[in-house]
């Protein structure tokens, strides 16, 4: 299997050199030549297989013969290392929980399969990769969580000042070993634009092999797929049409379900459920997509304002308007929509939602369910990571995991940096 960038000025590459580069060189997003469906039987057995054996088959043509099958599915078992439960709230609501892995959300499933997957291929090299990544709230610590220890593998993330949860923040700057943290004095957006200008700057790349794990990277980005054929698994007794309610900021993951549905997943919808950054949902309204700057909100790891990932959703359509519309909708709801929601769905189903989890639950009820079918929200993380918000809207205090109790006491650590030129600086001189 090889990769083509989406900008076509770039040559194909495998697997191994899409991880490694990140983005390709003419600055487009690599995606898979060709994707092939699964076998039918696949899907109609699927109820007797492993998680391992269906995570192999789902993963293994986008990796080819460059990890070969035993390592791969050593690395599977590993990154698949806990559950992913579908838990219904009503007859026609479930929720799918993508938050029991190490950093409670959803980003540790790519985080770590990539940490393993440039592990596997560095481990005969002796030149350091620089692992540079740009978080609006979770992917830091899943990344820095992912790859804590791989050896020959630094992590440097930015993050924005004030705009990521205190736990966000501790799961970040706690860890150090190979993990820097380097707060920006700005938004997501500036720190994914400084990223981006590294990328760019021959003075960096001449001395230091840079690659990124956003949900660009196709290592981070594709074994999000698993959630969705993961689900079909639980719920397929139920015979009936499945419609999923993804919360998306970069639609990293949104689009990892489509990839499914072009393995043959039976999938009947997907809702792009999003905050107050609404870029694709008045793209789906007028054709045009005009990115605007990030603004605020409390589900704050989706506080995007030009979704990377959405040129791929629309190759996945082949640029199609009217295939794309058909299977795809886009919904946005601001704060107090969503304070509102997590109320409801507490009241109504005893069930605590995280703030990104309560605007896809409201997307699936903005999209009117038939009879004869399933509505699935992702809950993309834990509500402690949010504390203060869910405690304040439904007067309980929430008991702190494990997962998160480790982090509490430990001292952050950063690297406080207001401009380009401070990156620049602690790169070259790190
Ligand atoms: C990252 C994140 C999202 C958005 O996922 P994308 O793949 O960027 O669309 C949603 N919810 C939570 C909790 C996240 O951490």
């Amino acid at each position: 299997m090889n990769y083509y960038s989406l900008k076509h000025k770039a040559p194909t590459v495998s697997f191994s050199e899409a991880v490694v580069k990140g983005l390709a060189p003419d600055r487009g997003l690599y995606f898979p030549e060709k994707i092939t469906p699964l076998d039918k039987n696949f899907f109609a057995t699927i109820e007797g297989k492993s998680k391992l054996e269906i995570a192999y088959e789902c993963i293994r043509q986008f990796v080819g013969n460059k990890i070969p099958p035993a390592q791969l599915k050593e690395i599977l078992e590993d990154v698949l290392s806990f559950d992913f439960p579908v838990v219904p709230i009503s007859d026609t609501i479930s929720t799918l929980e993508l938050f029991h892995g190490p950093t409670m959300a959803f980003k540790d499933v790519g985080a770590r399969f990539m940490a393993r997957c440039l592990g596997y291929f560095n481990q005969h090299n002796n030149k350091e990769v620089t692992v540079l990544v740009a978080t609006s709230g979770d992917t830091g610590g899943a990344v820095a969580k992912g790859f804590l220890g791989v050896p020959g593998v630094n992590v440097v993330i930015l993050y924005p000042d004030g705009k990521v949860s205190e736990i966000q923040e501790r799961q970040l700057t706690t860890l150090g070993q190979n993990i820097k943290a380097l707060k920006v004095q700005g938004t997501f957006d500036d720190c994914q634009a400084m990223v981006k200008k590294a990328f760019l700057d021959t003075d960096i790349t001449a001395t230091k092999k840079l690659t990124s794990a956003n949900s660009i990277n196709v290592a981070r980005w594709l074994p999000q797929l698993l959630y969705f054929v993961f689900a079909y698994q639980q719920v397929k007794a139920q015979e009936k049409e499945l419609v999923f309610s993804v919360p998306s900021g970069n639609f990293g993951n949104i689009c990892a379900g489509i990839v499914a549905y072009k393995l043959g997943l039976p999938i009947d919808h997907f809702i792009a459920s999003v905050n107050s950054n609404d870029t694709v949902v008045r793209y789906m309204n007028s054709k045009k997509y005009e990115p605007k700057p990030s603004v605020a909100t409390i589900s704050n790891a989706m506080d995007v304002g030009d979704p990377s990932n959405f040129i791929r959703i629309q190759q996945l359509f082949e640029n199609n308007f009217k295939s794309l519309k058909e299977k795809f909708s886009a919904f946005s709801y601001d704060d107090v929509a969503t304070r509102k929601a997590i109320i409801e769905i507490y009241k109504n189903y005893v069930y605590i939602a995280d703030p990104h989890g309560a605007v896809g639950y409201l997307g699936l009820k903005e999209f009117g369910l038939k009879s004869n079918q399933l509505g699935i929200f992702l809950e993309t993380a834990h509500p402690i990571k949010f504390r203060p918000t869910v405690e304040e809207a439904l007067q309980v205090t929430l008991p702190i995991p494990d997962q998160i109790k480790g982090v509490l006491d430990k001292d952050k650590k950063f690297v406080s940096i207001t401009n380009y030129e401070d990156l620049k600086a602690d790169l070259l001189a790190g």
